[in-house]
């Protein structure tokens, strides 16, 4: 293969290790997915919303001058929009924070570059990271690589469609409940949400502070694994981050003996896409075949976690956005005839619908009056939800359930009907309210009349500090269990998008 056209194609870790050996230039590493698949997609899918070839050559001159140890050298990664950096600017997709650049990098963005890796740019995603499907953004949808119809999910949906058509083999995204997970899924990509505190949150703009982290997208588990690895820790600019030493990741690749998953069939009896639970079973046969056992129980279902969570989400972010009042960033309403006005009007015009009615939901819960009956109730629930997982994970090292109960869907299909968008969430919820570690698997693509072929996954979740088992599992899936196959590097062939 010609290397440097057709560099892009390589898993993150090859592409390092491309760089290292000197057969492969930092600045070549970087710009083959803009040359090649950027070139196809993009202005379909338009996954990326702050571009800058300069900024972008610059990041790809100082990876250049790093070690050659760097474990990420000359690797591009495309940023959520709600991670601050110095190079691009940082607006969540929001009107309120049009033209906002931060004068400091978020933690792990500096830990990124010192990696070696080049931030090519910000991804698209639903505004202040509020929605499932990446359409309420100010700079409107992201498509979906695999079917330009249907939505690529959300809110991280342009780091997960950049990962599935081929612009960087890795991107950041953050996860509130379940906006890496469910786009990943969406997409075909695997999408990791750490342990909550694993990742530090300093420099993320803040959603729901008790829930949000930062994840990963990947086209291989392992690749997921170095990312991983180069990013946790604790950070001294975040007091919520885990002060335990990181788990070790590095054991990836050592497969599943003796690992019991948990079944819990009972949460896709109903209202699950056939393609999912096909899914499912795939994924369970193929753990099985790699010497895992399958443990049946039965689950709390996920709407409790749904009701939990939009009590708790809207709070915090009612408090967390307060700070955007046309005084300290972005955006200003002009000739406003007093503070309260230029509050009001900035607001008003600055957000969109999505992200007024969490704010208006979140204050309700907060009033003196309501305080108890809802904040408080759904901090109770959050614990008990959290005491569920802790039970099952006494039975299990791990459980597999769907990432979403759908495949993609349309775009504008669940738009004018918050209470269906909020219910895609219904499976990746629970893991932010307990705190717990996540993990979405590619498992193919479902192929169907009537539409083209799309992705299918499954969510594997872990108690605290799981992500070696998470990462080992996401690889036996990935070779399909077949020992042989494991043992050998990164073969598995990646499901790209085809063009109609
Ligand atoms: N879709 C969920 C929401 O709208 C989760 C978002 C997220 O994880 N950032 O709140």
């Amino acid at each position: 293969m010609s290397a440097a056209r057709d560099a892009w194609r390589l898993p993150a870790t090859a592409l390092a290790e491309a760089v290292r050996s000197g057969g492969l230039a930092v600045e070549a590493a970087v710009e083959s997915g803009w040359a090649g698949p950027a070139a196809q997609w993009e202005a379909d899918v338009r996954a990326v919303v702050h571009r800058d070839d300069s900024a972008r050559a610059a990041g790809a001159a100082a990876a250049r001058r790093l070690p050659a140890e760097a474990p990420l050298r000359g690797v591009p990664v495309l940023v959520k929009d709600n991670l601050c950096t110095t190079d691009f600017p940082t607006t969540c997709a929001s009107r309120v924070l049009a033209g906002y650049r931060p004068p400091y990098d978020a933690t792990v963005i500096r830990r990124l570059r010192a990696a070696g890796a080049v931030v090519v740019g910000k991804g698209n995603m639903d505004e202040f990271a509020m929605g499932s499907s990446t359409e309420f953004s100010c700079y409107g949808p992201t498509r979906n690589p695999f079917d330009l119809e249907r939505v690529p999910g959300g809110s991280s949906g342009g780091p997960a469609a950049a990962v599935a058509y081929g612009l960087c083999p890795l991107a950041l995204g953050s996860d509130t409940g379940g906006s890496v997970r469910q786009p990943a899924a969406f997409c075909g990509v695997f999408g990791l949400k750490p342990t909550y505190g694993r990742l530090s949150r300093y420099g993320l703009v803040a959603f729901g502070s008790s829930l949000d982290q930062v994840g990963i997208f990947a086209r291989h588990a392992g690749d997921a694994a170095a990312a991983y690895a180069a990013l946790a820790g604790p950070d001294p600019c975040d007091a919520t981050t885990r002060l335990s030493p990181v788990p070790d990741v590095a054991r990836w690749e050592h497969g599943v003996q003796g690992l019991r998953f948990g079944w819990p069939a009972n949460l896709w009896r109903e209202g699950v896409e056939r393609e999912v639970v096909a899914g499912l079973e795939a994924a369970a046969a193929a753990l099985e075949r790699a010497g895992a056992t399958r443990v049946p129980f039965d689950f709390l279902p996920g709407e409790y976690a749904v009701a939990t969570y939009y009590l708790v989400a809207t709070a915090e972010a009612s408090s967390n956005l307060a700070r955007f009042d046309g005084v300290r960033y972005g955006f200003r309403h002009e000739d406003s005839p007093d503070v309260r006005a230029l509050y009001t009007r900035t607001r008003s015009q600055g957000f969109g619908p999505e992200v007024q009615r969490r704010i208006l939901l979140g204050t309700y819960a907060l009033s003196a009056g309501y305080y108890d009956a809802y904040y408080l109730t759904a901090q109770r629930a959050r614990t008990r939800i959290r005491r569920e997982y802790q039970a099952a994970f006494a039975r299990c090292d791990l459980m597999m359930m769907p990432a979403a109960p759908t495949l993609a869907f349309r775009l504008g299909e669940k738009l004018e009907d918050p209470l269906a968008m909020y219910l895609s969430d219904i499976f990746t919820i629970g893991a932010n309210l307990a705190g717990i570690p996540g993990l979405t698997v590619p498992m193919g693509l479902a192929a169907a009349d009537g539409r083209p072929a799309l992705p299918r996954a499954v969510q594997l979740l872990g108690p605290d500090d799981a992500e070696p088992v998470l990462l080992a599992a996401g690889r036996a899936l990935e070779v399909r269990g077949e020992v042989a196959r494991l043992e050998a590097r990164h073969e598995t062939e990646v499901a790209w998008p085809t063009k109609r």
